[in-house]
C-alpha cells in the first residue's frame, strides 16, 4: 500500500509534498517522510516521522525546505515495525540517491546478504533500503548512468514496487518505475513542472493531463521533458490521459468525515453508476463492455467472481442474482486463495474481478492466472484507468466517485448495482427472465436511490441504538438468502472501524455453533427484511429471544410481527428481495460509523488498514 509523491518544477516543492500526502494517507498512515533537494546547496533536506502526517508536519515545522523538487511517502508498514527509522525515504549508502518505495522486493533478503558481504550497513529494516543499495552498488560497479542502474536493478528483483528516485548529483532530474503498484505521471502546463503519485488525488488541483505508467515501465522526468522506457530498455511514446474528476469529489464537503460523507453520498453514486445505462422508457440496460461479451456469457458454463473483503461480499450477492435470473452456475472465490491453489477453468469460464481500487494485489494476481489459463476476464472497478480496468478484456466502472474513507460503503452498493445490471442484461438475452420480471426489477432498480435516500433519514434513531451497544464486546449479525451476504458486510464494518468482534452467519447456521455464545450480554443483528426466508428468519430471531439475546432487527417498513418481538427495530423501505442488501446494508453502515465514532476510534483511518491493498 503506501502512497508516494513526487515534483519537479518551478513552485516550493515542499507544501505539495505535504498536501498531496494528505490527499494519499488513506493508502497508509504509519509513518510518512519527505525530502527536497535544496537549492542553491544541492543538499538534501529530510524529515521522516513515525505517525501521521499531521505528526510530521509537527515535527518539521519553522524548518520547512526550499527546494524544487522532492518526494515524500506515507507508510503502510509491510518490513520493520512503523517508526521514524523505517518511514521512507531511504537513502543509498552514498547518501547521494534517495528512495520512496510502494510494495514489496521478495528476494530482498538475498540481495540483503550479498551486499552485506560487500560491506553495506543498512539503518533501517525496510526492504526498500535494501533497494536503493542495491542500486547504487550496480551504478558504481558498471560505471553507467542512474537510469541504466535502475533498469538493471529492475530486471533482479522479484515483486512489486512503484518507486521514485532523487539524485543529489542530478538536481534536475526524478526517476520513476513501477510493478504492481500504481503510478500516475501529471504533466503540467508546457510540460515545465511534474508530479508523480499513486493516484490522481493530489495530481488533480495542479493538472488534468496524465499518464499512468505501465509495469515495468520506467519514467525519466527533466525539464520539461518525459521519458518512458520499458524495462527491456525499449523507448515508448507516453500516452497521455485527460481525468475529469472534480477536486471537491476528493475533499469532506461539510461532512466530519469521509466515511460518513460516503454514506450519504449513496443515492447519488447509486444513480451515477445506473445513469445511461438502466434506461427505463426503452426498456434496456446499457453497458458497452457486456454487450461485446453477450454471445461468451449466454453461453458460459460458469463464471467465477474473484475479490476480497467488501468487494467479496458484493460477489455473493451477485452469486444468487446471477444464478437466480441467468441460471448460469457462479462461484465466489477470495483472490488470496485462488491465486495459490490450482483451480479449475475451462475455455469459455467468465471470471469477473470486483475491486473498488482496481489495484488490490491478489485480485490482480489472480486474473492474470485466470488469463493464462484461458479465461475471459471481466473488471468491476472503481477508480478509472487503474490496473484491473486495464488487465480486463472489458469491464464495468462503478462510477461512484473517490471513495476516501478506508471502510467501503458507495462502493459496495455501487458494485450491487452493477452486478445487478449484468446479471439482468444477461438473463433478458438467455430468456431465462420473463419481460414482464424484467421490466419490473428496472423499475425497481430506479426507485433504489430514493430508498437509499429514506433509510439515511434514520441516522438519529440508529445512534441511538449505537449509543446503547457501544460498549459491546462482541456482536453477532445474521441473515439469510440475499441479506447473508449483508449480515457479514455489516459485521464487517463493525470490526474495520470500531475494533469490536463482530461475526456474521447464515441465520440458519447459527445453530450449529455460534448460539452458544448468546446471553444477556451479545447483541444479535438480524437483517430479517420480509423476503422469501421471512418466516425462517423469524423463527431464528425467536431462538436467539428464548437465550435472552439482545436482539436489534432490519425490517421491512410496516413489519407488524417483529417490533413485538425484539429489541429495536431499524425499519427500511420494502424492494424486490434481489435488490434488497443495496438498501438494508445502510443502516448497518451507520451503526457502524456511530459506534465507531462513540468509542473514539479513528472512523476513515482504522488502525493497521489501508484503503487500496496492494501487497499480497
Ligand atoms: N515494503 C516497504 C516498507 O515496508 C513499502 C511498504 C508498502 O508499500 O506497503 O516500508
Amino acid at each position: 500500500m503506501c502512497g508516494i509523491v513526487g515534483y519537479i518544477g518551478k513552485r516550493e516543492a515542499h507544501s505539495i509534498l505535504i498536501n498531496g500526502l494528505k490527499r494519499l494517507e488513506y493508502r497508509g498512515y504509519d509513518s510518512a517522510g519527505i525530502v527536497t533537494i535544496d537549492t542553491p546547496s544541492n543538499s538534501f533536506t529530510a524529515f521522516k516521522k513515525k505517525g501521521k502526517v499531521a505528526d510530521l508536519e509537527k515535527a518539521i515545522s519553522g524548518k520547512s525546505s526550499k527546494g524544487k523538487i522532492g518526494i515524500g511517502h506515507t507508510r503502510w508498514a509491510t518490513h520493520g515495525e512503523p517508526n521514524d527509522v523505517n518511514a521512507h525515504p531511504h537513502f543509498s549508502p552514498s547518501k547521494k540517491l534517495a528512495m520512496i518505495h510502494n510494495g514489496i522486493i521478495e528476494n530482498y533478503s538475498s540481495i540483503k546478504k550479498e551486499l552485506i558481504s560487500k560491506g553495506h550497513k543498512f539503518d533501517s529494516e525496510t526492504d526498500t533500503e535494501v533497494f536503493i543499495h542495491f542500486i547504487e552498488h550496480i551504478q558504481q560497479n558498471n560505471g553507467c548512468t542512474l537510469e541504466e542502474a535502475v533498469r538493471l536493478a529492475l530486471t533482479k528483483v522479484v515483486g512489486a514496487y512503484a518507486i521514485v528516485i532523487l539524485s543529489k548529483d542530478q538536481p534536475d532530474q526524478l526517476i520513476a518505475a513501477r510493478k504492481g503498484s500504481p503510478l500516475v505521471i501529471g504533466i503540467g502546463k508546457n510540460k515545465e513542472e511534474f508530479f508523480i503519485a499513486s493516484d490522481a488525488t493530489p495530481i488533480i488541483e495542479y493538472t488534468r493531463e496524465v499518464v499512468y505508467l505501465n509495469d515495468e515501465e520506467i519514467a525519466v522526468l527533466r525539464g520539461n521533458d518525459i521519458q518512458i522506457k520499458s524495462i527491456k530498455d525499449i523507448e515508448l511514446t507516453p500516452y497521455i490521459q485527460s481525468l475529469d474528476i472534480e477536486l471537491e469529489a476528493i475533499e469532506k464537503g461539510g461532512y466530519d468525515h469521509y466515511m460518513l460523507k460516503e454514506i450519504f453520498e449513496q443515492p447519488r453514486s447509486i444513480k451515477d453508476c445506473m445513469r445511461g445505462r438502466v434506461r427505463l422508457k426503452e426498456k434496456k440496460i446499457v453497458l458497452g463492455g457486456i454487450q461485446k461479451n453477450i454471445d461468451n456469457l449466454i453461453n458460459a458454463k460458469r463464471i467465477i467472481l474473484i475479490a476480497c473483503g467488501t468487494s467479496w461480499h458484493s460477489g455473493l450477492v451477485a452469486e444468487y442474482i446471477f444464478e437466480e435470473f441467468a441460471r448460469i452456475p457462479v462461484e465466489v472465490e477470495y483472490a488470496s486463495e485462488f491465486r495459490y491453489r490450482n483451480p479449475i477453468i475451462n475455455k469459455g469460464d467468465i471470471v469477473i474481478a470486483i475491486s473498488q481500487s482496481g489495484e488490490t494485489a491478489d485480485t490482480l494476481a489472480a486474473m492474470e492466472l485466470a488469463k493464462r489459463k484461458g479465461a475471459i476476464n471481466l473488471g468491476i472497478c472503481n477508480v478509472v484507468g487503474s490496473s484491473i480496468a486495464r488487465l480486463s478484456d472489458e469491464g464495468v466502472y462503478t462510477h461512484a466517485g473517490p471513495e476516501i474513507g478506508v471502510a467501503s460503503t458507495k462502493a459496495f452498493t455501487a458494485q450491487l448495482i452493477v452486478l445487478t445490471m449484468m446479471a439482468l442484461k444477461v438473463a433478458r438475452y438467455k430468456k431465462t427472465i420473463t419481460e414482464g420480471h424484467f421490466e419490473e426489477l428496472l423499475k425497481e432498480l430506479t426507485l433504489i436511490p430514493e430508498k437509499v435516500r429514506k433509510v439515511l433519514e434514520l441516522s438519529t434513531a440508529i445512534q441511538k441504538i449505537a449509543e446503547i451497544y457501544k460498549d459491546a464486546t462482541n456482536f453477532l449479525y445474521l441473515g439469510r438468502g440475499y441479506n447473508f451476504p449483508v449480515a457479514l458486510e455489516g459485521a464487517l464494518k463493525l470490526k474495520e472501524i470500531s475494533y469490536i468482534h463482530a461475526e456474521g452467519y447464515p441465520a440458519a447456521e447459527m445453530k450449529h455453533g455460534p448460539i452458544a455464545l448468546i446471553d444477556e450480554e451479545m447483541p444479535v443483528v438480524f437483517i430479517a427484511t420480509r423476503d422469501s426466508s421471512y418466516d425462517k428468519i423469524v423463527s431464528n430471531i425467536q431462538e436467539v429471544k428464548a437465550r435472552k439475546g439482545k436482539v436489534i432487527a432490519i425490517v421491512t417498513e410496516g413489519d407488524a410481527l417483529l417490533p413485538k418481538m425484539v429489541d429495536y427495530v431499524i425499519e427500511v423501505p420494502n424492494t424486490s428481495d434481489a435488490l434488497m442488501p443495496m438498501v438494508s446494508v445502510i443502516p448497518l453502515q451507520l451503526l457502524s460509523y456511530h459506534i465507531a465514532l462513540m468509542r473514539g476510534c479513528n472512523v476513515d483511518q482504522p488502525r493497521n488498514l489501508a484503503k487500496s491493498v496492494t501487497v499480497e
